[in-house]
């Protein structure tokens, strides 16, 4: 049985208490490795090894920071299929999946903020003859980062990439659900020469590891991603302490089709957009908004490829798709399912558990789920499913859609479908989104501001704004 460890102080480490959590994988419902139950004392032991680092980490000039940072990502592109095969196992993805996308945008995560920080440049501001302002931007010190189970290893290292290139030290903890990749990135941080106690990863529950790190006085900021009421329990407990917080939480995405789109491209990208990694990215749409005059068309060459989705084994090439995450989070989405009948929806497509045999007989496989008939303000339309369930509704105008697509209380992403470039920017504009994404969908240049409004999060990824959030400005005047 696999035991995974703590990275602290660039030792692997047993938690302190001895207790481990299992870890089953979900396509078979086995467990196949054992995991630390962290507690404070743990992430105390982190945090005190993250201040130790400190001191010569921020001072260390940010190229030699980046050639660290980029020696971790080669390693990660070195070790790509051991990586994607653990991803794959870890989280019930299809493994061609977490090769060609979780595995390569970790890599591309630390060589993208090992070269940014060199180009990051504070602002001066000159007053001819009065004054010359210019602003320092400190490392913030040290910094929490947690995250979900997902996309685990590119949303960890989404976090602490920047933070690291920013010159803070980072407690992290991934997702007690799928820890494996973040512990093999321990060892690659070994590998690399990562200086001791500049990343350190604590594994273990929210409650038991987690909870320490958001409470612990010397961490200066939390970013997280993860589950819109834990992201309310974290502001509730860090605000009061005047921690820096990036909040990436939930949504509940509308895809807006128009009948002037290119009906092919739209019912590609929207397959893939419902259904990849199982629905199970905060990016799915999860409501197809289809102009009336297309619907049926929409409607029918939608299902047909549906039907062409091979839910299997994660390992075999012809899956595409895998099992979800949990038993726990299986019944959650087939809660919804039900709950969607209830409503009155119409199942047009899938709505079962899948009984795979041999290997993935015990596993958490379920059909690609379609819906109709739902009204826009119902709990199926509202609430976030993140599962492999999606419904479909017709609309007469773009008012109309605008109305369905911005009446939830999420807003992170949403697709527009038009080849009318006036109406593609004026509902670009209209849509209470943080991405937007026309005629394509999860195109990502690491440079954009990534993040969502309303109850979807607070702040922003990506890029410069992730250096600026791990660092404090400091505005100095000089008189002239
Ligand atoms: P979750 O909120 O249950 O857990 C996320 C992380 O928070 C885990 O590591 C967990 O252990 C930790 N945690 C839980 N309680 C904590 C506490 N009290 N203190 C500190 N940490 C705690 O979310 P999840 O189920 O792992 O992930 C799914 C959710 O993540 C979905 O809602 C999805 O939309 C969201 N998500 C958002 C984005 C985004 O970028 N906006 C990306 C991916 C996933």
């Amino acid at each position: 049985m696999l035991h995974l460890l703590n990275y602290i102080g660039g030792q692997l480490v047993a938690p302190h208490a001895g207790r481990y959590l299992d870890n089953p994988e979900p396509a078979t419902g086995q467990v196949f490795s054992r995991i630390p139950d962290s507690d404070a004392h743990d992430v105390q032991q982190a945090v005190a090894a993250a201040e130790a680092a400190l001191p010569a980490w921020r001072l260390l000039p940010a190229e030699e920071r980046g050639r660290l940072l980029v020696r971790i990502s080669e390693l990660i592109e070195r070790d790509l299929e051991r990586l994607a095969q653990a991803e794959s196992q870890d989280n019930g993805k299809p493994v061609s999946l977490a090769r060609a996308v979780d595995i390569p945008r970790a890599a591309s995560n630390f060589a993208f903020f090992g070269t940014a920080a060199q180009h990051f440049a504070s602002e001066t501001h000159f007053q001819e003859g009065v004054a010359l302002n210019y602003t320092v931007r400190h490392p913030l010190g040290v910094v929490g980062c947690i995250s979900p189970w997902n996309l685990p290893l590119y949303l960890f290292t989404w976090k602490i990439a920047p933070a690291l290139a920013a010159g803070c030290c980072v407690v992290a903890k991934p997702s007690e659900i799928t820890p494996y990749t973040a512990f093999l990135l321990s060892e690659l941080c070994i590998e690399a020469g990562l200086p001791a106690g500049v990343l350190n990863i604590v594994h273990g529950t929210g409650p038991g590891a987690g909870q320490p790190i958001i409470e612990h006085p010397a961490i200066k900021a939390i970013s997280f991603t993860g589950g819109t009421k834990t992201g309310e329990h974290i502001a509730r407990t860090a605000a009061p302490m005047f921690k820096k917080l990036s909040l990436e939480l939930g949504g509940k995405n509308p895809n807006l089709i128009f009948a002037d789109c290119d009906l092919d491209e739209a019912v590609r990208t929207s397959l893939r957009s419902s259904f990849a990694n199982q629905g199970q990215i905060c990016l799915c749409g999860s409501r197809i908004l289809v102009e009336r005059s297309i619907y049926e068309p929409f409607k029918e060459r939608f299902l047909a490829g549906v039907a062409g989705l091979t839910v299997g084994d994660p390992q075999r090439a012809e899956s595409r798709q895998g099992a979800l995450v949990s038993e726990a989070h299986l019944q959650k989405v087939m809660s919804y399912i039900e709950l969607a009948q209830q409503e009155g929806g119409r199942l047009l497509a899938g709505g079962q558990r899948v009984q795979l045999e041999g290997r993935c007989a015990g596993g958490y496989f379920l059909q690609p789920t379609v819906f109709e008939g739902l009204a826009p303000d119902c709990r199926t339309n509202r609430e976030e499913i993140f599962g492999p369930v999606v419904t479909l509704a017709p609309f007469d105008t773009e008012e109309e859609a605008l109305t369905w697509a911005n009446g939830t209380e999420y807003g992170l992403a949403a697709t527009i479908w038009t080849r009318d470039l006036n109406r593609a920017h004026r509902v670009a504009h209209a849509l209470h989104s943080g991405i937007v994404w026309i005629n394509t969908w999860l195109h990502r240049d690491l440079r954009t501001p990534f993040g969502g409004m309303k109850n979807s999060g607070v702040g922003r990824e990506g890029g410069v704004e992730a250096l600026r959030f791990f660092t404090e400005p400091q505005s100095i005047t000089v008189k002239l």
